[in-house]
């Protein structure tokens, strides 16, 4: 059924009986919503995915996994981030909203915004970054870009949902602050910013409640202190107590319950658990939601433009591959020269995506071995497929046939990555390592031939050390998606620059990373033990030596940084900093770079990470060519969650502007001062004698009551005063021979203390 007039939502809403109202808020199969046909309510469809349609050619399985309809493979997440650059996620987010139109899909269930906690987390191909910031911007642009076509978003998985393993149950123990400071602000940039028509609650629990029935994320903190205004939908099967979320504000449960949700739903009105305007409320976002979509869905479905989404997705995986290293420029391959020998499976047999609900059937599929000899007619270009991607074990005829081509070779290149099997929705990975073979196989090949190059296909980091040594140039290629083979040949061959950044640190190894100890958990629980301590935050905290930080990537020219200028401009309510930097491309090719900004507060009064992304910008410079380059930084680039006052704070003092090519790149600084909020400590009834010195009013009146009494000598003794002023001072009046009473303490504390 299909309509073409617009939903009156008020008009419906009243005319619906209280079943009609509990009906919508249940799907009515896997990907579709319930309509009410007396009033002309039509189902819509919704569909993953985040970077690519995956919409059911036939009647949905059971579990939602059948063909879909060809689609556009654009790379995932994983790749994306790469870019650091939201203008194009939002030109890949038109054109998936485009394919939406074409399948009259209303919504797509995407971006993903979890945080990457862990290498091993199963699903980090679908996931930017181990940074808020850098989360936050890219996925607002896509959902941005969805948007404009008139299509929803789903911004998933609120919240918490950084692992696979007991993913439907497991309780994330995570303090507030590290929620407000890491796991939160993605979702609430993207939220505000984008206004996506849908949230995805996640399977999850957080400290003790499910996602799907929590009133605090779902209906505190998503629509009173962020103002979302769209319609919340359960992951597939987040369900828990249905009545329960309908009064958090999980709004629509997915995939249909079959009429059990609705049943539930009415029972508890009818004995008075559930408020009927809870239902009211939550039937109304569905009609919105429904409203909102109907101007596409009335249209005529367009067919897309296959060979332009499919341009588009060759641009975005360009910039979505990383030039680890390039050492005596072996990279580009020149135009003209001896034979190249390609290796590895992977370059015909491309690893492009991951599994789960994210898989793309794509329109098309690009191999890195043809588009590179399609690239470089005037070179002999040999292939050995060097192992099996699913064996366990290395195949001497292989590896034979690869390292006898490779020494006949001028320059070998290497395409190694994770099977298939070794990441997925659903499940962790059990290493960060690749397969031994492979590994195995680079050493052989390059005892053969030294010129070697290594293209990666992996969606979530793996361990580098210590072969890489033996590797000249390495591309971390991730997941390019269906374009990503000839990606490959631009970058190698220097049609394209790279310009690829790392949105995640590559460790050394696994046991450096933050979460050892503290994942995937035990006994149904995860305790975020590392708090604000994601990745770089923990690596700069630890001062450990990593493969490759945070930000790093390389080109085929370089840049000079100068005349980094601050200037805190006051013309709002809050304060905000521009920073403008100089860059010139001192090198002889055109490239691009990402100018990075990284705050750090060392005088703060609660702890805070060694430095913080805050800002970014990429930069297109021809050979010798300048730019000053100005990035502004908001309050929140300097505030953290003051958990006493429960809200973000900026304190008062000096902090220090970074900025450079990387997180361990960082070619000037400088510091800004800024005046913020004079922050008084709260004063607890048992505060200690230096507590109350720190504190600015407290003091005057401890030195005060002590001054020229044998209580002073004692406090500020050189030996035993710091062991006398950890003693709460109401206790200390108690101690034969104080200066003031234990009364006069109690009554002064509570005058000093503001909170
Ligand atoms: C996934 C979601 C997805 C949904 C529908 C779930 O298992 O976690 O990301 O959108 O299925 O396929």
């Amino acid at each position: 059924m299909t309509t073409t007039a617009a939903l009156d939502v008020a008009e419906v809403l009243a005319r619906l009986t209280l079943e009609e109202k509990a009906s919508l808020l249940d799907g009515s199969d896997f990907w579709h919503t319930q309509g009410v046909e007396r009033l002309g309510v039509p189902p819509v469809m919704v569909t993953d995915g985040p970077h690519g349609l995956r919409k059911q050619a036939a009647a949905a399985d059971h579990v939602g996994l059948n063909d879909s309809v060809p689609a556009t493979c654009f790379p995932p997440a994983a790749g994306l981030v790469s870019s650091w650059d939201p203008e194009l996620l939002r030109r890949v987010g038109a054109a998936l909203g485009d394919e939406c139109r074409a399948e009259r899909v209303a919504v797509l269930l995407g971006p993903g915004v979890n945080m990457k906690r862990s290498p091993l987390n199963g699903r980090n191909f679908e996931y930017f970054s181990e940074d808020p910031l850098l989360a936050g911007a890219l996925a607002a642009g896509l959902v941005e870009g969805v948007q404009s076509r008139g299509v929803g978003t789903s911004l998933k998985h609120f919240a918490a949902n950084n692992q696979e393993t007991d993913r439907m149950t497991v309780d994330a123990e995570v303090d507030e602050r590290t929620l407000r400071e890491i796991y939160l602000p993605a979702f609430e940039r993207v939220v505000r910013q984008a206004r996506p028509w849908t949230v995805m609650c996640s399977y999850n629990r957080l400290n003790g409640t499910y996602a799907s029935e929590h009133p605090w994320l779902l209906t505190g903190v998503l629509r009173e202190e962020w103002g979302f205004d769209g319609l919340v939908v359960s992951d597939w099967g987040a369900v828990n107590v249905r009545e329960d979320g309908v009064a958090a504000g999980l709004d629509l449960e997915m995939p249909s319950s079959g009429g059990a949700g609705t049943r539930r739903i009415l029972e508890a009105v009818a004995d008075g658990r559930l408020a009927e305007q809870d239902v009211d409320r939550a039937a109304r976002r569905v009609l919105e939601l429904v409203a909102k979509a109907q101007p596409a869905l009335a249209e005529d479905a367009e067919p897309f433009d296959v060979d332009a989404h499919h341009a588009l997705a060759r641009e975005a995986a360009t910039r979505s591959a990383v030039l680890l290293r390039n050492d005596g420029g072996i990279l580009p391959l020149a135009p003209t020269g001896g034979t190249i020998a390609v290796i590895g499976e992977f370059a015909r047999t491309p690893r492009y995506q991951g599994a789960g609900s994210s898989q793309v059937n794509p329109t098309r599929l690009d191999t890195p071995l043809d588009a590179l000899r399609a690239a470089l007619p005037d070179r002999e270009v040999v292939f050995a497929p060097g192992f099996e991607i699913d064996a366990e074990e290395a195949d001497a005829e292989l590896v034979a046939e690869a390292v006898a081509v490779a020494k006949d070779a001028e320059v070998v290149v290497v395409f190694l990555g994770l099977p298939a099997a070794a990441e997925s929705e659903g499940y962790d990975r059990t290493t960060m390592d690749l397969p031994a073979q492979q590994t195995a196989l680079i050493r052989q090949v390059a005892d053969a031939n030294p010129e070697v190059v290594v293209v990666l296909a992996n969606g979530s980091v793996v361990t580098l050390d210590p072969w890489q040594g033996r590797a000249r140039a390495l591309i971390e290629g991730w997941l390019l998606g269906q374009a990503g083979g000839t990606a490959i040949a631009d970058l190698l061959t220097g049609a394209e620059a790279p310009s690829g950044r790392l949105g995640e640190t590559i460790p050394v190894r696994y046991a450096d990373n933050p979460t050892i100890g503290n994942f995937p958990g035990e006994a149904g629980t995860v305790r975020y033990g590392e708090g604000l301590l994601i990745g770089y935050r923990w690596y700069d905290a630890h001062r450990l030596p990593v493969a490759y930080p945070f930000g790093h990537g390389l080109t085929y020219t370089t840049f000079g940084y100068t005349d980094l200028d601050v200037e805190v401009i006051e013309d709002g309510a809050e304060p905000r900093v521009a920073v403008s930097v100089t860059l010139t491309n001192t090198g002889a090719r055109a490239g691009i770079e990402t100018v990075q900004v990284y705050v750090s507060d060392a005088e703060a009064s609660v702890y805070r990470p060694e430095q913080e992304l805050r800002g970014f910008a990429r930069v297109d410079l021809e050979p010798g060519a300048s730019e000053t380059v100005r990035i502004e930084l908001d309050a929140r680039a300097f505030a953290f969650w003051d958990v006493a006052r429960g809200r973000f704070v900026v304190e008062g003092g000096a902090f220090g502007i970074r900025v450079g090519a990387s997180s361990r790149d960082l070619r000037l600084h400088a510091v800004v001062r800024l005046d913020g909020e004079a922050l008084e400590p709260p004063v607890r009834a048992d505060a200690t004698v230096d507590q109350l010195l720190a504190h600015p009013r407290a003091a005057e009146w401890v030195r005060e009551r002590v001054a020229g009494h044998p209580f002073e000598a004692m406090l500020f003794d050189p030996q035993h005063g710091a062991m006398m002023r950890a003693i709460p001072l109401v206790r200390l009046a108690r101690f034969p021979g104080s200066p003031v009473s234990e009364a006069e303490v109690r009554e002064a504390l509570a005058r000093f203390d503001a909170s």
